[in-house]
């Protein structure tokens, strides 16, 4: 097991083993969205950090153990790892809640789905065989494809899911055997730390897992233009996905995106010809929508209801929506928690205010709530929103808003809400809700987005790939996939019985 060592508040910068402030000796106030009080300070990094994470896990790649260690030793260290997290798991899915602002519930769920991923990988990995035997036509030739890991990998991380994001980098980089410089969301980066300190208990070896605090600007951009980083993968928006894309091509370094989404939930309605079918899509689209304040990145953020059905629909919706309970994650009844920064709220706003002037009609939410004993005037609050009469050539239809608004668009055809859920540059996720089976599998085959619901929305596995079509991103997470993404694959061609070739006469 590796040596701990005790970490004081703002060393929160992991390099070789060991933590320390940041080289500049900048720190940064990690706020509580609920009414923006600090929780905690952290390092605030800058490329000085990254090079020297960088140095320490290019040294444990090239020289250290981790790599050359057999596959049942690593899913084993993975395994300990899920035991540690879920022995943790109060802490940390209230730490999560704290930092990001969503429910104590969902932090505790977010806990039990990151030490999913690390199963997943462990098992993985460790039901492998060491490599694909190939047959080269001849028995004279033995010859073997072999996966390697793929070197030091910076993975960069968003705030809305920080730690299960970073477990699905974590989990596959440590389990195929690469070395990794993680750099979190500068405003939500308190539970990957704790995964750091959990690795080391778990017996990583120093150097092999880095973590440097800090912005994108600095951290971010040095890990993705790093000549000894091998491969970075990235989740976030699709601005500043395109610039790590451009620095890392730079390098030619391998690359994965998991950007935004802008993702339809389509609503026949004949899945509403019952009360219970009706009440089912109402429910499922209030949860597409706006749990964690719809900022998810595959949020259901577009509704597209047959005009037959919009009314009764929206205005069961909109009541529903405005019946959400606001306040401080961590109380108890709260449903939806605040946005994570006075920015996100600021965006939501300009986003609301300009569906309005081009013709959006409100059906509720639009506004900050009342502030109350569970919902503090300094908390970054702002109330469900439903917009009807959208359509597609609106910014809030086009473009991610990643907070609780939800437009609501119509169709008359299959066809026509086919044509409506593909008209995005995204391509993350999306649903199709009917009590046809033969129109599900059609409409199904037909969207052009990386996950397709039917009759439900948002669960996931960790054992099938996610990832998006389009603008949503390059490369896939999880299941077998999100392993590769990690790997090289060798070739190994062996001449049994070599002789000359003689293509050269003289
Ligand atoms: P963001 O793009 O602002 O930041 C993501 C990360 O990139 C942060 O760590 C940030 O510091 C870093 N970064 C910023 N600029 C950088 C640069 N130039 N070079 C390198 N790194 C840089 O995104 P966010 O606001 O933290 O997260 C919200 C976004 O993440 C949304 O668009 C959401 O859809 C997306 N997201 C996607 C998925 C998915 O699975 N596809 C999952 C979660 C979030």
């Amino acid at each position: 097991m590796a040596p701990q060592q005790a970490r004081q508040a703002q060393q929160t910068i992991h390099v070789d083993g060991e933590w320390r402030e940041a080289a500049s000796g900048a720190a940064r106030e990690i706020l509580d969205p609920a009414d923006a009080t600090p929780i905690t300070l952290v390092a605030e990094g800058d490329e000085r950090d990254a090079d020297a994470a960088v140095a320490a896990a290019r040294r444990a790649f090239d020289e250290g153990p981790w790599p050359r260690t057999p596959a049942a030793e690593r899913a084993a260290l993975l395994q300990r790892v899920a035991a540690l997290l879920l022995r943790d798991r109060e802490e940390l899915g209230l730490l999560e809640s704290r930092d990001t602002g969503k429910t104590l519930e969902e932090g505790r769920i977010d806990i039990d789905c990151v030490a999913d991923a690390f199963r997943y990988f462990a098992a993985l990995v460790a039901a492998e065989s060491a490599g694909r035997v190939v047959d080269a036509g001849s028995p004279d030739v033995h010859s073997v494809v072999v996966q390697e890991p793929v070197g030091v990998c910076a993975l960069i991380t968003p705030w809305n899911y920080p730690l299960l994001q970073a477990s699905w980098k974590i989990a596959p980089a440590l389990a195929a055997g690469n070395t990794f410089v993680v750099k979190p969301s500068e405003i939500t980066p308190l539970t990957t730390i704790a995964l750091i300190e959990l690795l080391a208990e778990a017996g990583l070896p120093a150097g092999v897992a880095g973590i440097v605090t800090g912005p994108g600007h600095s951290v971010g951009a040095r890990l993705a233009e790093h000549p000894d980083v091998d491969l970075v993968s990235f989740t976030g928006g699709l601005v500043s996905g395109t610039k790590v894309a451009q620095a890392a091509a730079v390098g030619v370094k391998k690359v994965a995106l998991e950007l935004g989404g802008k993702n339809p939930n389509v609503v026949f309605a004949d899945a509403c010809a019952t009360e219970e079918g009706f009440d089912t899509a109402v429910d499922q689209a209030l949860n597409a929508a706006f749990i964690h304040s719809g900022q998810v990145c595959s949020a259901g953020a577009r509704l597209i209801v047959e005009e037959s059905l919009r009314e009764r629909f929206v205005a069961e919706l909109a009541r529903r929506a405005s019946l959400i309970r606001l306040g401080r994650g961590t109380e108890k009844g709260v449903e939806c928690g605040p946005l994570v920064s006075a920015r996100q709220r600021e965006r939501t706003e300009e986003y609301v205010a300009a569906a309005l002037a081009e013709g959006a009609v409100l059906r509720c939410g639009g506004k900050r709530p009342q502030p109350s004993a569970t919902r503090p005037a300094s908390g970054y609050f702002y109330e469900p929103t439903v917009l009807d009469q959208c359509h597609r050539q609106m910014k809030v239809v086009r473009e991610e808003v990643f907070g609780p608004v939800l437009t609501v668009e119509t169709f008359r055809t299959e066809d026509e809400a086919v044509a409506l859920a593909n008209d995005t540059e995204y391509g993350l996720a999306g649903a199709v809700w009917t009590a046809d089976a033969g129109r599900a599998r059609r409409v199904a085959g037909r969207l052009r987005h990386g996950t397709v619901w039917i009759n439900d929305f948002h669960p996931y596995l960790p054992q099938a790939e996610w990832g998006g079509f389009g603008k949503s991103g390059v490369g896939r997470e999880l299941g077998p996939a999100g392993l590769a993404e990690y790997r090289e694959a060798k070739h190994i061609y062996q001449n049994l019985a070599p002789k000359p070739v003689r293509w050269f006469a003289g």
